[in-house]
């Protein structure tokens, strides 16, 4: 594959791109770490990068090169945690983790409880299956680990395969909660809590954050995506987690020609729902299981912001999501609004949230503006957990002129706040290392490390620490 050009007026070859930058990237056939370069082409962003055994390649990095360009004021110092677990020894992204060479502590962390699912969902990053579960002594080392790493840790969520299943799930967040985490939260495909009374009693005494699989409102989405009709079971879901006032952020799954026309329906679903506190939608990544796809045609944050922009009947416009400063800025974009009576009103719309994120070009703000921006922070990262005390706290903050005009009652304001978020993870094709090492949402893994995620998924280290759990015999 050799690099494009025309013929320019001195009668030189003009490169049909701009060069931006140099980082460094994986084979997604062999996983060997190469050079990658970040190209500017006809208004898109591609990483072209050469393996000495599989040859030249390209892929999408993101389809809006302006938005990339300028989402790179955004990057804000990071917060080190604690102490590191590993040592540099054969360099990013091969030394995880955290290493000292981490630009970033881990605002949210994974537990994987087990491999085994009561799906068989053809799109699966975790590529569930036979595998492992871990036990109560496990998780605990796994828990105490990560206290040790970050002092009073924000999220952890459970995650799996699919967790409902582990016998000892409700014992897990619970122990989760008493070790001082923030914040806990199941990750679920919503099955067992459409059908398990049982469970759902027991959900309402622990009370964890709910992340729902919700890919979208047609059978047609869920039988390519999940591979059977899902809808009827995800509305009972969420109808009973509404019932024990749980709060749930919804998690569509967004595939190339499968869901992306379903991105309006899903956020007006989701304002209008009484257990919903906010959607995280992301564009699929191609790990695990997944359909064939180009690497240079896939779905990311910017069109996501369009569709959302497109699909939503004016209520939210693209100039209301912002990156987010925590990890690098490329990997996510938020909103939150003001919910009323049907009336949305984005936050951006009345306060300047991109000056205050803006840490390039931004000007030094006075004291009562410096906690607006902390505010901001707390808000505009992967931290931030919808529904929670401290989103109420930060947006009641970042929005008092707003909310005092309307005169509004904060104790009644965790229903009014909606959050939208955009995440998107690098696959093999299009990981970038230098994103990577400014992670800060980390796979727990029972050694007590802490892998970067789109580390775990794509460098090897999920195949790595299930092949050490099929060992320790504990097969499921
Ligand atoms: S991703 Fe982070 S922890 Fe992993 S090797 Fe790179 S710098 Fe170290
Ligand atoms: S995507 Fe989730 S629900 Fe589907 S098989 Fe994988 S773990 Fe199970
Ligand atoms: S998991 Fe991937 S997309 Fe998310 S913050 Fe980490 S590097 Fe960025």
């Amino acid at each position: 594959m050799t690099q494009s050009a025309q013929p320019s007026s001195q009668g030189l070859q003009t490169a049909d791109h701009i060069f931006y930058s140099l980082t460094r990237s994986i084979c997604p056939h062999c996983r060997k770490v190469i050079d990658a370069q970040i190209l500017l082409k006809d208004g898109r962003v591609i990483m072209r990068k050469r393996c000495p055994d599989h040859g030249w390649m390209e892929s999408l990095v993101n389809s809006d090169a302006e938005y990339y360009v300028n989402s790179q004021k955004y990057n804000k110092p990071g917060n080190l945690p604690l102490k590191f677990s590993t040592e540099v020894v054969d360099g990013c992204p091969l030394d995880c983790g955290l290493c000292p060479e981490h630009k970033q502590h881990t605002c949210l962390a994974l537990i994987e409880v087990n491999t085994a699912c009561n799906l068989a969902c053809p799109t699966c990053f975790a590529n569930a299956g036979r595998g492992y579960n871990l036990s109560m002594e496990e998780v605990e080392g796994m828990l105490d680990s990560f206290v040790e790493l970050e002092g009073r840790p924000e999220v952890v969520q459970f995650s799996g395969g699919e967790p409902t299943l582990h016998p000892q799930i409700i014992d897990m967040m619970r122990m989760a909660q008493d070790k001082g985490v923030r914040h806990v939260m199941l990750n679920t495909n919503g099955v067992r809590i459409a059908r398990d009374d049982r469970f759902l009693a027991q959900l309402d005494q622990v009370r964890p954050f709910i992340y729902l699989q919700f890919d979208g409102l047609e059978d047609r989405t869920y039988r390519i995506l999940r591979g059977e009709d899902l809808v009827e079971t995800k509305l009972k879901a969420l109808e009973r987690l509404a019932e024990i006032d749980l709060d749930v952020i919804l998690v569509p799954a967004i595939e190339r020609g499968v869901n992306e026309h379903e991105i309006g329906a899903v956020l007006k679903f989701g304002l209008e729902h009484p257990a919903v506190r906010g959607i995280n939608f992301q564009p699929v990544t191609h790990v695990g299981r997944h359909q064939e796809f180009d690497p240079m045609d896939r779905v990311d944050i910017p069109e996501v912001i369009k569709a959302i922009a497109a699909q939503s009947d004016g209520l939210f416009l693209t100039e209301d999501f912002v990156p987010v400063p925590c990890c690098f800025p490329t990997c996510s974009a938020i909103t939150y609004a003001y919910i009323d009576e049907g009336e949305v009103t984005p936050l951006p719309r009345v306060l300047k949230v991109d000056d205050y994120l803006d840490y390039i070009t931004n000007r030094a703000f006075p004291n009562p503006e410096l906690d607006i921006r902390a505010a901001l922070e707390g808000l505009w990262s992967a931290s931030s957990v919808p529904g929670s005390q401290a989103a109420i706290q930060g947006f009641s903050c970042a929005g008092c002129n707003f909310l005092e005009q309307e005169n509004i009652d904060l104790q009644k304001l965790k229903k009014h706040i909606f959050m939208v978020r955009i995440q998107d993870f690098m696959d093999a094709y299009n990981m970038d290392i230098k994103t990577l090492m400014k992670c800060c949402v980390g796979q727990l893994v029972p050694d007590g490390r802490i892998i970067p995620f789109c580390a775990y998924n794509s460098v090897g280290y999920r195949e790595q620490v299930r092949a050490k759990m099929a060992l320790r015999g504990s097969a499921r």
